[in-house]
């Protein structure tokens, strides 16, 4: 070939913000999160088949960077993300995210994605997706209290795949609470803002933490949470910044996606290093209990792990099979011969 165009191998498929939120749309917000819990809950099934370290964190004054690799020995993939709670101040966002899938035998890109709305499309998916293991059956209340970015997100997935109808909302900035409460009008869900988090969290057999803030704070302090609920923990996700009392730990059972991450990021590094977690996945593989008793407090200290990044990169690039909402990125070196990368670049000479 003597062109200027790469070859076909040489296009890699690009999922740009305004395409997810096309693909998003076309399949619908509730329908993506049901998909989307059941690519991860799969990927958890086979949990020993993956490649798995905690991710590779680069941390700063005001936030971390970090890569979250992992692969399951056919398709490898990574997600770059970051998170900063002080961007919100200068109109940035706490989070963003993209993220590759590349062939584990040629080594070459396949799929290369934003991840910001796809992250918390599969932090609402996976949050739902053990709530549905562990939290008590017939729950309809869900507490969240954060009611950042990911906030609607937990809410639809919590709604989706837990049958959850009623929202109670509590952020220490109405502003948020309010663009909250507005983005669910609407959405079948009874949603009741409050101004405290205890009043938030009355009557809750679900309670969602996803704040974010660079501190050992306390959202929850051991004397809110009664017998009985399901806490979920995903806003504690970096040393030093972590969300619950220590004393509701000691109370409860406590689930984690990979011990090693979670123990370092996790709200558990208020613990003894060597404390009884339990693994997700083995509660999916029906290797471990989950919850045992109606009295029991059950707590999934979610932090994110690569997996569910991989599940997520690996549902969309299916979907890109029947809907085209990609461009085609140049992406790899295409010499008309393996070794003349030189000779490649000798054909675009002007
Ligand atoms: P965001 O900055 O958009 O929203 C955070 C909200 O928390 C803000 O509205 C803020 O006012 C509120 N807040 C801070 N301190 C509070 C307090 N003491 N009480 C009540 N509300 C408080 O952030 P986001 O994108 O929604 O992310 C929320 C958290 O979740 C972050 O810490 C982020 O790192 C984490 N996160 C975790 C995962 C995971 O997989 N576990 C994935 C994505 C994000």
């Amino acid at each position: 070939m003597n062109s200027l165009a790469p070859s076909r191998l040489a296009y890699v498929p690009f999922v740009s913000v305004s395409n997810m939120m096309k693909l998003v749309h076309h399949i619908g917000v509730e329908q993506f999160l049901i998909d989307l819990s059941k690519y991860i809950e799969d990927d958890f099934k086979r949990w020993e088949r993956f490649d798995k370290t905690p991710r590779v964190a680069s941390h700063s004054i005001d936030g971390v960077i970090e890569l979250m690799p992992t692969s399951d020995g056919e398709i490898y993939g990574f997600k770059y993300v970051n998170g900063h709670p002080a961007n919100i101040k200068n109109g940035l966002q706490t989070v963003t995210a993209f993220g590759l899938l590349a062939d584990v035998a040629s080594g070459y890109p396949v799929m290369l994605s934003e991840m910001t709305i796809l992250t918390a499309l599969r932090t609402a998916a996976t949050s739902a997706m053990v709530a549905k293991h562990l939290a008590p059956k017939k729950a309809t209340t869900l507490a969240i209290i954060g009611n950042g970015a990911q906030s609607e997100f937990q809410a639809l997935a919590m709604k989706a795949i837990c049958g959850i109808t009623h929202i109670r909302l509590y952020d220490i900035d109405a502003a948020a609470t309010n663009k909250c409460a507005t983005n669910l009008e609407n959405k079948g869900l009874h949603i009741t803002r409050c101004t405290t988090p205890e009043s938030a969290i009355q009557g809750a057999e679900i309670i969602t933490t996803c704040t974010a803030d660079k501190q050992y704070a306390t959202i929850l302090t051991d004397n809110m949470v009664g017998a009985g609920v399901h806490i979920n923990a995903i806003g504690g996700d970096c040393p030093g910044k972590t969300e619950l009392h220590r004393d509701i730990l000691l109370r409860s059972e406590i689930f984690v996606e990979y011990p090693p991450q979670t123990r370092i990021e996790g709200d558990i590094q208020q613990l003894d290093p060597d404390h009884p977690v339990t693994e997700i996945w083995q509660v999916i593989t029906g290797q471990a209990a989950g919850r045992t008793s109606d009295r029991q407090i059950t707590l999934f200290d979610g932090v994110g792990f690569a997996i569910e990044d991989f599940s997520a990169l690996r549902y969309v690039r299916d979907q890109l099979k029947t809907h085209a909402f990609f461009d085609d990125l140049d992406m790899v070196a295409d010499p008309n011969e393996s070794r003349d990368l030189f000779g490649m670049l000798e054909r675009a000479k002007p």
